[in-house]
């Protein structure tokens, strides 16, 4: 298995991390997911336009340009072989005697692997449960940042309730899941929750959004309540590993549960004729 380390691809077993990477002491980084169909990587330049700026939030340094992450990454997913899969891209703030206080100066460490996956059929297909719970994250959750204990504690959470994915409310707003993000159709309207400091603005959210009003499907970006969320004809999640899942069940804060309805399949469906467009890079 090869791996990116800087501007080079290498052996995994030949990387080596500093101890006083800021990345590994502070989480002091952020990172892409990309997913590889058939070889080529969808949506990839939205995935390291979105890295961009969360590197601009976290006032970091990217080492090389854009270009040349993109080229790196390809060459890493060839190296790789990969059919199926995904790739992962992070970046840290580099290496430097610990402390708090970061300098905007630091030159950031850019590293990668990629791994063969097949899509989730199954979940995509029969749907998924899912356990609502609060959200304990901080306010900044725009940025992809590698700080992800709040999402994976009520991942965690959701395992041992027998769910798939947790979905997470603050004070009584669902906000997102903790690794996608939560739409509802109630009357034929789609609500998510706008791109605000309080979610991630998926690009699979992103799509959806485009292709809904490609569409004319009714869409608000609009933020509803727990009690919204059991009232809906029709619940989805999305991510770049899921694309869109259908809710078949919450449990936890609030229960209930939902059939598959028409608007999630016809969104699933035109999201896969996107996926399955040749890709012009
Ligand atoms: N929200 C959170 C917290 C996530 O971690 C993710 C993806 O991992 C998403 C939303 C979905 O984003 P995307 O569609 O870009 O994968």
């Amino acid at each position: 298995q090869y791996v990116l380390y800087g501007d080079q691809i290498i052996k995994r077993d030949q990387a080596s991390i500093d101890m006083e990477d800021r990345g590994y002491n502070f989480g002091d980084g952020i990172y892409e997911v990309v997913y590889i169909y058939g070889g080529k990587p969808f949506s990839m330049e939205e995935h390291f336009k979105r890295f961009a700026e969360s590197a601009a939030k976290l006032e970091m340094k990217l080492p090389y340009t854009l270009e040349t992450i993109i080229d790196l990454t390809v060459k890493l997913i060839d190296a790789n072989k990969i059919h199926n899969g995904i790739v992962y891209i992070q970046m840290t703030r580099g290496a430097s005697p610990r402390n708090h206080l970061f300098d905007r100066e630091s030159s950031c460490l850019i590293t990668g692997f990629a791994r063969k996956m097949d899509p989730p059929v199954q979940a995509q297909e029969n749907g998924v449960k899912t356990y609502l719970t609060e959200d304990i994250r901080w306010l900044r959750c725009d940025i992809k940042s590698l700080n992800l204990l709040g999402n994976t504690m009520a991942k965690r959470k959701a395992a041992d309730h027998g769910c798939h994915e947790a979905l997470q409310h603050r004070e009584g707003t669902c906000t997102e899941g903790s690794s996608s993000n939560l739409f509802i159709i109630k009357n034929g309207t789609l609500y998510t929750h706008p791109a605000t400091n309080l979610i991630l603005n998926g690009i699979t959210r992103q799509h959806i959004l485009t292709i809904a009003n490609e569409e004319n499907v009714d869409v608000t970006e609009q933020a509803f309540t727990t009690d919204d969320l059991l009232e809906a004809d029709e619940v989805f999640i999305s991510s770049t590993t899921m694309e869109i899942a259908p809710v078949i069940a919450v449990t936890g804060d609030k229960k209930g549960t939902y059939p598959i309805g028409p608007i999630t399949r016809f969104l699933q469906k035109k999201l896969k004729e996107k996926i399955n467009q040749p890709t012009v890079l």
